[in-house]
């Protein structure tokens, strides 16, 4: 049977990040990027400046009504739309929502099935989350709906039997789209697209192809029959160009090395002020954690709790113990502590809470266990 792989990719990420964070952008024209100009943090609009050199990282999709795209020069942006608020970009808040996201997808598969492909992207294999494709549909559109309620903001996910056809049915329905490309569909998806929508092929390489061979679609790149010249003209990666436009893809889903945190979350369908009902969600978040930490053999040091006000601002407090532990327990008390001493005073009703442990190891043979099996075995 073949796997089932989901590429998540965030709409105009940065853009979208700054319009989240001021409604006043919501509905304008907005791109990310540094020119010449005296920058504001709430951004300023391009057609009040006359001299201006600089470019754009993206923007919005309203921009990309007006013909914008990411890159381009400011000079050309501002001939387009006038209108177009520029905004300075702030990376550290962008890693900022990234990892919230990236952590968030990470609850919904296990570890060795999730890759950070780059910080508004990833994969999931979902092959043993769901029975068939019409399922992992659904799959994604839970996973669509907890991005927007949890973080607020959209993204498109493509779901395929190969990483490089996830990507591209990723891209295929942008913005806010959801695009599933069966097995036996493959073929008729991949056929008429444009050779650089293949991962690794871009605009320079797609000239080579339309130059040297007259190939410009998948379709006809899957179809050549000398792959001598292929090979002459692109090295090795012809091999794999050629492969992927045929539909066939081995590379896996690659995790992190090393997982660096496991989190679950609650939301609750209204705003929870009673501490039963909290304490008994620190519970059961702190066991499906457990669950995770013993199956991965590891040991944690510090616990976390996230509540999220709004989607704006996120309340966070951490407790770093002195020494490592894996147990339960110490979850389940250091959560209720962090709870008890820095949150219940400051706030009076939650709608979502989010347990995590981090600084996480991998649970080491003790010396001790060593001198003891000397000792019985001698
Ligand atoms: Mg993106």
């Amino acid at each position: 049977m073949s796997r089932i792989i989901m590429c998540v990719d965030m709409d105009s990420f940065y853009a979208s990040v700054e319009i989240r964070d001021n409604p006043k952008l919501v509905d304008k024209p907005v791109a990310v990027g540094a020119g010449n100009i005296e920058m504001k943090s709430e951004g300023v609009r391009l057609g009040d400046y006359k001299e201006i050199s600089g470019a754009i990282t993206t923007c919005s999709y309203v921009a990309r009504k007006y013909g914008v795209k990411s890159g381009m020069r400011l000079s050309a942006v501002r001939k387009l739309c006038p209108d177009c608020i520029l905004v300075p970009p702030r990376m550290q808040r962008y890693k900022e929502i990234s990892d919230q996201i990236m952590e968030l997808l990470e609850n919904f598969v296990d570890h060795e099935n999730f890759e950070v492909r780059s910080i508004d992207e990833a994969f999931l294999d979902i092959t043993e989350n769901v029975k068939n494709f019409e399922e992992a549909e659904q799959f994604g559109f839970n996973i669509k709906n907890e991005i927007k309620e949890q973080i607020g903001l959209t993204c498109s996910v493509g779901i395929g039997p190969t990483k490089s056809i996830a990507k591209i049915a990723s891209g295929t329905n942008k913005p806010d789209g959801l695009t599933i490309v069966f097995p036996r569909n493959v073929e008729e998806f991949l056929k008429d697209l444009p050779v650089k929508k293949i991962p690794g092929i871009g605009k320079k390489t797609a000239e080579r192809l339309k130059k040297e061979l007259g190939i410009e679609t998948i379709g006809h790149l899957a179809s050549i029959k000398d792959l001598q010249k292929l090979k002459k003209l692109f090295g090795k990666n012809a091999i794999y160009f050629y492969y992927v436009a045929n539909g066939i893809d081995q590379s896996r889903v690659m995790p992190r090395s090393g997982i660096k945190s496991i989190s679950n979350q609650k939301t609750f369908s209204k705003p929870i002020a009673d501490e039963k009902t909290i304490k008994e969600t620190i519970l059961k978040l702190a066991e499906r954690i457990y669950k995770r930490l013993k199956k991965g053999n590891l040991e944690f040091k510090t616990v976390t709790i996230n509540i999220p006000f709004d989607v704006k601002t996120f309340h966070s407090k951490s407790i770093s113990l002195k020494h490592y532990s894996n147990s339960l327990e110490t979850i389940i008390n250091t959560a209720n502590q962090i709870w008890d001493e820095n949150i219940a005073p400051e706030i009076t009703s939650i709608r979502r809470l989010s347990l995590k442990i981090s600084n996480l190891r991998k649970i080491q043979t003790k010396q001790k266990d060593l001198t003891y099996w000397f000792k019985n075995n001698k």
